[in-house]
């Protein structure tokens, strides 16, 4: 997700990007830091005359969307991260801006608050009046300059506009609502294809965050593991319709236990790392245990299978999966081959396993106090989280292999299938199945977002 801000002077931009970086692990994407390297360059003072004039000269340079632009060529904007952009103040820049799939943030305050929180850290020099403060505001506004600041026109394109009137504590409380809110946008009918693991996980969190943060961590993957006890006993029974329902059902409660580790602050749990993160670690592209791609550990004298002790390469970041069913297409490619002799009980019984194995490294981390350090205990919990995702889009691809037809059919009713292609089960198509509605994603039990199924739950 790409967060443009903007917003008057004194409104409180700061404290929202702050927020953003701080609590929430967004990239800091600063227009400043832009103008200040310029400045350096030409070594003259860096003072805020000096930085509108570098500002100008670089969008009349470069174009008027120099700062989305340049960030974009820095970072890369990859879909699996969060920005956050501050701050856009030329319409140009908020065009590019929405071109990268960004939505625009005002953060806005009473003039006489605003005049006030500026006075209040400007030093004994720079005090200056609220008429002046006015003046100089309107000018920022409208620019005569073409390539100058538009922040009036740029503050009327926001699609979020967050009232900072009162204490910081109530400017995140809007921030929250304004990320859950576009969140619910992040996974819907439209994009649901090309929603990233990242984007799922925090669609999840909107649908059911307010729930899970209710629960313990240990609650939450006791619902993972449920579901795939259900999921075995679908495959004993060949239902697989059903099947595809407790697999959505695992992948949900697995992303949520991801984000609540994300947002516990015990430090034998806690991580900045998100689902994606966690499986592009294990799984850099190739299989962990033999080093390979496709995987080859099935060939006899190139296997070193030793969990703890394993040692995995870095992947290379051009290579990790963008979508959720990128991820489903690498796991596919490392182990289809490995896969194809196995039927598809034995795999389904490799889930379940693994989801036992979290489990045991949860006993291994709460009730243990002895042997390897908490952060070991943790790498080795991430793993397996990563296993058990791996283990779904492996069980996935075996779905559409084992039940061809019937899944074909089960999936013939989307539209946007090509014509004369057989559709098979991705992911992704199975959690639209289960979580979709006409627009956004829903409970699958109470179908509302967020789910409101807590009132009768005794948590
Ligand atoms: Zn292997
Ligand atoms: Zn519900």
């Amino acid at each position: 997700m790409i967060i443009g801000i903007t917003g008057t002077d004194g409104g409180g931009k700061g404290t929202a990007v702050e927020y953003l970086v701080e609590k929430k692990g967004f990239i800091h994407c600063s227009a400043r830091a832009l103008w200040i390297d310029e400045i350096h360059r030409q070594g003259i003072e860096v003072n805020r005359a000096n930085m509108r004039i570098v500002a100008n000269e670089l969008r009349a340079a470069h174009g008027d969307d120099f700062l989305i632009m340049e960030y974009k060529r820095r970072t890369g904007f990859t879909p699996e991260k969060n920005y956050v952009v501050e701050s856009l103040r030329a319409t140009a820049e908020v065009a590019s801006l929405k071109k990268e799939g960004g939505i625009l943030w005002a953060v806005d305050a009473n003039p006489h608050i605003r005049y006030e929180r500026i006075q209040s850290r400007a030093s004994e020099s720079d005090q200056i009046s609220f008429e002046e403060f006015l003046k100089h505001e309107g000018l920022e506004m409208n620019d005569p300059d073409p390539h100058g600041m538009q922040k009036g026109k740029v503050i009327a394109l926001a699609d979020v506009v967050l009232q900072n009137n009162s204490t910081p504590g109530d400017l995140y409380l809007q921030i929250e609502k304004a990320l859950a809110g576009s969140a619910i946008g992040i996974v819907n009918s439209q994009n649901y294809l090309a929603a990233s693991l990242d984007d799922w996980q925090t669609a999840f969190y909107a649908l059911y965050g307010h729930i899970d943060d209710k629960r313990s961590l240990d609650s939450i993957w006791r619902h993972s593991m449920v579901n795939a006890s259900k999921f075995s006993s679908d495959i004993r029974k060949n239902n697989f319709g059903l099947a595809f329902t407790h697999l959505a059902h695992i992948f949900c409660w697995t992303v949520s236990f991801a984000e609540r580790c994300r947002r516990s602050d015990d430090e034998h749990l806690s991580t900045i790392q998100t689902l994606a993160d966690m499986v592009w670690e294990k799984y850099p592209g190739i299989c962990p245990y033999c080093g390979t791609n496709p995987c080859s550990c099935s060939s006899p004298g190139l296997v070193q299978k030793d969990g703890n002790a394993l040692v995995i390469p870095k992947g290379d970041p051009t290579k990790r999966p963008a979508t959720l069913d990128d991820w489903g297409r690498m796991f596919d490619y490392i182990y289809s081959n490995a896969h194809a002799v196995i039927p598809i009980e034995a795999l389904a019984f490799h889930l379940v396993e693994e989801t036992g194995e979290v489990t045991s490294q949860l006993i291994r981390i709460t009730e243990m106090l002895n042997g390897a350090t908490s952060e070991e205990k943790k790498r080795e919990l991430f793993r397996e989280v990563a296993d058990v995702f791996s283990w779904v889009c492996s069980v996935v691809s075996k779905i559409n292999k084992t039940y061809f037809y019937p899944a074909a059919r089960h999936f013939e009713k989307e539209t946007n299938v090509v014509y004369g292609s057989i559709p098979t089960a991705t992911l992704s198509k199975i959690l639209w199945d289960e979580y979709g509605s006409l627009t956004d994603l829903i409970c699958s039990t109470c179908k509302t977002n967020p789910c409101s199924c807590d009132q009768k739950l005794r948590l």
